[in-house]
């Protein structure tokens, strides 16, 4: 179906629901949210149709509170991208905000050559309340997923995440506040647009696809053995144990302190000598929100380093756990794995 306007064409999004507060209510029996019907978040929302886009919509079944998902539902969500991607310009995904990160980051990795927009969103006041921020997180993510560039092509063929104002690579973004409408930060990249009067680019930092004739790849294959191990003074060698050697894990992420710093007392870099001579993957990702790991500034780190733990650069920890389930899906080979986790496969890290 062709869809034209004034001579030009019509834009066409897939506006996609998963879940999340944005289309919660108050369920009077037990005063929590709950989702409901998505029909009813575009009846609070008639803005949309000032677009004079086409907007579908697609509702999952069931709808989530995204603490509930799992990867099956990232990969119906890049299944669906894929079996519709010839139909669309853009795809929004609005999906509650606990997990968006970790769904965001997944996907980006799923989405080889991507050239089209999809733009997560969610918002922290469900969208039928007086002061919600959902009206304004959906409204310009749909305008963000509908934008193109004088040729014709996507000004942000990414998987991003659009909140309070602010368009953030999907793999770069953490949850950093359940109460603030600026729920979100990407510390370690700058934003990719800020929403004021208009919606300005930061053209120099968005990522094309190398060349937009490539089709779109889409990569369902996850290997979730991860686990995470976060460093704490106090941390006990039952507690790293159990974690770094446990024989349904694959791959641990170490949570380290700063830099990358953990105690280098003998009982922990025995463990995890113990762990990588078995084979398993062990990165190293920063506690802190920004900046990136370097192994060779303290003592610490460069024991860590040469007990064969990984160095995962600026990556989130939502990013890391995306990038290893993508990588080890790919491949068996754990050698092969460690070193795709040192490249930078899609924007994920500074390198
Ligand atoms: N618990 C909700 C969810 O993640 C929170 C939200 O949407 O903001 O689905």
């Amino acid at each position: 179906m062709t869809n034209r306007l004034n001579g030009k064409e019509k834009a066409s999004i897939l506006l996609i629901y998963t879940g999340g507060t944005i289309g919660m209510k108050q369920d009077p029996s037990d005063m929590t949210l709950k989702p409901f019907d998505f029909s009813q978040i575009l009846d609070e929302a008639p803005e949309l149709s000032k677009f004079a886009y086409k907007i579908d919509t697609y509702t999952f079944s069931p709808i989530i509170d995204s603490s509930d998902v799992e990867p099956g539902l990232w990969q119906e969500l890049a299944q669906l991208i894929a079996d519709r991607y010839d139909r669309y310009d853009g795809f929004v995904i609005l999906h509650g905000t606990d997990t968006m990160a970790y769904s965001a980051s997944v996907l980006s990795f799923m989405l080889e050559d991507l050239s089209k927009p999809v733009i997560f969103t969610g918002s922290q006041l469900p969208i039928g309340v007086p002061r919600t921020d959902g009206k304004e997180n959906l409204i310009s993510s749909v305008e963000i997923a509908a934008a193109k560039d004088s040729d014709g092509k996507a000004i942000v063929p990414e998987v991003c995440i659009y909140f309070d104002n602010v368009l953030m690579r999907g793999n770069r973004a953490s949850k950093v506040n359940s109460d603030n409408f600026h729920a979100f930060r990407s510390e370690n990249l700058q934003p990719l647009a800020i929403a004021g009067i208009s919606i300005r680019y930061n053209r120099a930092i968005i990522r094309r696809p190398p060349c937009t004739e490539r089709p779109l790849k889409v990569h369902t294959s996850l290997d979730t053995r991860v686990s995470i191990l976060k460093m704490h003074p106090g941390i006990t060698p039952h507690v790293v144990r159990n974690i770094l050697c446990g024989d349904q894990t694959r791959a641990v992420i170490i949570e380290t302190y700063g830099s990358g710093n953990a105690t280098c007392k003998e009982w922990f870099i025995s463990i995890v000598r113990e762990a990588s001579g078995s084979g398993k993957i062990l990165l190293n990702v920063t506690q802190c929100l920004g900046g990136c790991v370097n192994m060779d500034i303290y003592a610490n780190g460069k024991t860590l380093k040469d007990s064969g733990v990984i160095n995962s650069h600026d990556i989130t920890t939502e990013g890391a756990l995306a990038k290893l389930f993508f990588l080890m899906g790919q491949s068996s080979d754990n050698n092969w794995v460690k070193s795709m986790l040192e490249e930078d496969l899609r924007g994920e890290i500074s390198k």
